[in-house]
């Protein structure tokens, strides 16, 4: 069959990816080691410079880091008795003491620096210069990653045709697919855990609701590796979700998940980490969160001057992932997270050398999220790629040689266990 050649989820010239890792960018004022040994808040001048730089503008004072949001783990931090050390660092008229939840900071002109410990899964930082009736406030929420270790999460986008397969071949197993063997094969010999996220129909009018539920006690025996998930009403039009209402976004989520649940039950059904084209609005986003969605996936990047393919999140906070790969949104619950990779869009063998770079630096980057998308397995698709299995299984291969356990990114925090808090 003729197929639209520009069946992409998402632009191809927005790859390749860089390899950014979360971490800190400590001001030259101070030294983090000599902090993190033992400065008590107030006590350390005598390691700071004698340099002072901008001014702040006068009664305000600024937390800069953490940034507001920010996903915190052993990398970024100190252990110290059960929970995380953290500095927090900012600006603020110098004629002023800074405290900074509630104990004095270390000042060197217009700069502070403290250390604040983390023990719950969420803490507010509050920055406070002054008295209260004269001086200003600064406040931020970060997010303690308690247990992260390295974990990957595979995800592939776009899916209907394997379905329609499966429809109209009649297989006796859901595994005669060859799409589902794929993943299977990939499985038992990696332990990989796919999130497959799902179209209500294809565009010749096959429609979930033509498959039919015979395979449910397979799909069943198989949910602990293999979830469905929503992604979109169907392929086109492009960015389906980025200028619609709620409504129109839940109604057809509604409509892909009760057939998930019908034909594949509760236990295969998972709340999607991605949507076609990483756009929607923001009441779009509550009303997700509202179904139980947890993060997100985009690119988080600039293209012609505009950041895009990212769930319309303002500049600064696209910036900071951009750089970061995740961020808390409070207002919605949701976890927003940079792809690591998109296999189809990245050569065999340029797989290893765009992943080589997230494990490389001092802190590594924990989350790694994989992504594909179908059609290009398929020889009927005009950009089929014969290599798709083997770009899957490079990527699946350097996670695995690096360390990186498989896990469901809608579990926890990115698949981290959320427990052990004080
Ligand atoms: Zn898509």
């Amino acid at each position: 069959m003729k197929a639209d050649s520009s069946l992409l989820c998402q632009a191809p010239e927005l790859m390749p990816f860089e390899s950014q890792t979360a971490s800190f960018h400590p001001p030259r004022l101070f030294n983090r080691r000599n902090f993190l040994r033992g400065a008590a808040a107030g006590a350390a001048a005598a390691f700071l410079p004698s340099t002072v730089v901008s001014a702040a503008p006068a009664g305000l004072v600024r937390i800069e880091e953490p940034f507001h949001g920010a996903i915190l783990s052993h990398q970024h931090g100190k252990i110290v008795d059960g929970g995380l050390a953290i500095r927090i660092t900012g600006t603020a008229p110098a004629s002023n003491q800074v405290t900074v939840n509630g104990l004095p900071a270390q000042q060197d002109g217009n700069q502070f620096l403290a250390e604040v410990v983390l023990r719950q899964k969420v803490t507010e930082i509050v920055a406070a210069s002054g008295l209260p009736s004269a001086g200003g406030e600064s406040r931020v929420r970060v997010v303690w990653d308690r247990n992260s270790q390295p974990r990957y999460h595979f995800a592939l986008d776009d899916n209907i045709y394997f379905l329609r397969d499966i429809a109209r071949k009649r297989y006796n197993s859901l595994f005669n697919s060859p799409y589902l063997k794929l993943l299977r094969d990939l499985n038992h010999k990696y332990g990989t855990r796919f999130s497959v996220n799902i179209y209500f129909e294809s565009e010749d009018g096959f429609k979930l609701t033509e498959l039919s539920d015979r395979y449910k006690s397979q799909w069943k025996d198989n949910a602990h590796w293999l979830k469905l998930a929503f992604h979109a009403f169907a392929n086109k039009p492009d960015r389906p979700y980025q200028d619609a209402p709620a409504e129109k976004l839940i109604a057809d989520y509604d409509q892909v998940a009760e057939q998930i649940q019908r034909f594949a039950g509760a236990g295969t059904f998972a709340p999607p980490t991605n949507l076609h084209w990483s756009m929607a609005r923001p009441d779009g986003l509550h009303a997700l969160a509202r179904r139980g969605v947890r993060c997100l996936s985009g690119y988080f990047r600039k293209a012609d001057g505009r950041w895009d393919i990212n769930y319309g999140l303002d500049d600064r906070r696209s910036e900071y992932l951009s750089r970061h790969d995740l961020l808390m949104d409070f207002e919605t619950g949701i976890i927003f997270f940079r792809d690591a990779i998109v296999c189809n869009a990245t050569a065999l063998g340029q797989i290893a050398p765009v992943l080589d770079p997230l494990a490389a630096s001092p802190e590594r980057r924990e989350t790694i999220n994989l992504l594909s998308h179908e059609q290009y397995f398929w020889p009927f698709y005009p950009d089929y790629e014969p290599d798709y299995a083997q770009r899957i299984e490079a990527a699946i291969r350097w996670t695995t040689d690096h360390g990186y356990t498989p896990s469901f990114f809608h579990e926890g925090i990115l698949g981290s266990p959320e427990r052990g808090y004080g």
